[in-house]
């Protein structure tokens, strides 16, 4: 035992060894963690041999400098994957935001006047002329969005909404949770599956201050339904004279049928035409920014939002202006479809296909590995474009000794990880969220598999 204990190198040894190749710190952390479990490990016997202790050290040297947030591959065909962090951004668009966050910028300065500028101001323009809308107001996402909007324009007073519309979005977020927390009281008329405008109608009062309508985002209802449609909510609030907001989800900002997808997914700018007063989505769905909430409507209306105290709590980053704006600039530029959500939305299946084939000629080389090319159905809208089903082509994969559960755990657990689908026991790699320049990461996580022990 002492023997074994007089083994274990000096602290100066190890710090020697790997000198220029890793920072000092880590590598003390290292090596007082390792050497503290060898000690352990001596003392009851668990123990024979310290030969692989700089390999040790070295591994959780690595471990200590990963970062926790990662890229990952996303191989489950779910364009819109919230936990997956939405939507990717362009390359133009991150090399924007480098910019911005590499220096200092006129966030909130008028170069014109040499004063204070307003940080709204550079998207407003252009989220006027791609939607019509006549004032807007951009903060950190579409829950934030919905605050405000309710804060500002029903506090202590009520909202009246659809039952069959009182949502669940996801991530314990429920519309009426943030409806209450608002302060505004919700008034809910119809039932689950029907609502007519005269249920709306009956339940105004005198402390009526908004008619509301909420997006199905993920969930589409079949039979015997009825809802209340923007027109008729519009026609309603003037009668009454009483604002109409719609909280449309996804922040789509064009039609999607000209990339010959059929959805019902609203778009802000055909709301606004509708004559809805306020409409609001997120940045980072079907629109393809970063994180936002994007509020569009009348001049008064979104003032009011804008002198909210609670605007100043809910605003956006320089970054995420950023990369809002350059965003929008592709969509003004024509050029919609460089978009990465909606080019993957919109991709062919020859393209999906290709990719496909090409992945599957390179893992056929790993032994062990069962590898088809499959044809598949998939929802690539997440919590968006519920309805929506596309023909897809995956790789399909089983293991000879691995269970297809161990399987897809390995390789989400590589570097980078890959993150697929399991449907009849196979594991799924669909290609319309993957990139060609990622397929050799998936090559390199599946050849890698059998080389670390630990793995399973
Ligand atoms: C996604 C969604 C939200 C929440 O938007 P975030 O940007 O994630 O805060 C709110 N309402 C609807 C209808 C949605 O689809």
């Amino acid at each position: 035992m002492e023997e074994l204990f007089r083994k274990i190198p000096q602290v100066s040894k190890v710090l020697e060894h790997f000198k220029g190749k890793y920072p000092e710190e880590l590598v003390k952390r290292a090596v007082r963690e390792v050497t503290q479990m060898y000690r352990e490990e001596i003392r009851e016997g668990l123990r024979s041999s310290v030969d692989s202790i700089y390999k040790d050290i070295e591994k959780r040297i690595g471990e200590l400098s990963s970062t926790s947030l990662k890229r990952v591959i996303n191989a489950t065909g779910v364009v819109i994957n919230t936990n997956l962090g939405r939507a990717p951004l362009h390359r133009e668009v991150v090399n924007f935001i480098e910019e911005i966050a590499l220096g200092y910028s006129n966030l909130e300065y008028d170069l014109e006047d040499g004063k204070r500028g307003s940080r709204n101001s550079h998207v407003e323009e252009l989220l006027k002329e791609l939607t019509g809308a006549e004032s807007v107001l951009v903060v950190n996402n579409n829950a934030g969005a919905v605050y405000l909007v309710l804060n500002t324009l029903a506090r202590e007073r009520e909202v009246v909404v659809s039952r069959g519309e009182l949502v669940e979005i996801g991530g314990s977020f429920r519309i009426p949770d943030i409806m209450e927390s608002s302060g505004a009281r919700l008034r809910e008329v119809g039932t689950t599956n029907r609502t007519r405008v005269e249920d709306y109608e009956k339940a105004i009062g005198e402390d009526t201050a908004l008619l509301m309508k909420v997006h199905r985002s993920n969930f589409h209802m079949e039979g015997f339904v009825e809802e209340v449609s923007l027109e008729e909510l519009v026609l309603l609030g003037k009668k009454h004279r009483i604002p109409t907001y719609y909280d449309a989800g996804s922040g789509l900002l064009l039609d999607l049928s000209r990339f010959g997808i059929k959805s019902e997914e609203p778009e802000l700018g055909e709301c606004l035409r509708k004559g809805i007063d306020v409409v609001s989505g997120s940045g980072d769905k079907l629109l393809g920014g970063p994180q936002a909430g994007v509020i569009l409507g009348k001049r008064d209306l979104v003032n009011a939002m804008k002198r909210n105290p609670m605007a100043r709590a809910l605003r956006v980053d320089k970054l995420t202006l950023a990369g809002l704006e350059k965003t929008l600039r592709l969509y003004l530029e024509g050029r919609a479809e460089d978009i990465p959500v909606l080019r993957m939305l919109a991709e062919s299946p020859t393209v999906l296909r290709r990719r496909a084939k090409k992945l599957a000629r390179m893992l056929k080389r790993i032994k062990g590995l069962e590898v088809e090319l499959l044809k598949d159905r998939a929802k690539p809208g997440g919590g968006s474009l519920p309805q929506l089903e596309l023909e897809t082509y995956c790789v399909s994969l089983k293991h000879e000794s691995m269970s297809t559960e161990k399987l897809s755990r390995a390789l989400r657990l590589s570097e980078p990880p890959v993150v697929g689908r399991v449907k009849r026991d196979r594991l799924l790699l669909d290609m319309r969220t993957v990139s060609d320049q990622e397929l050799k990461d998936i090559f390199k996580a599946l050849s890698n598999l059998k080389g670390d022990r630990d793995q399973d």
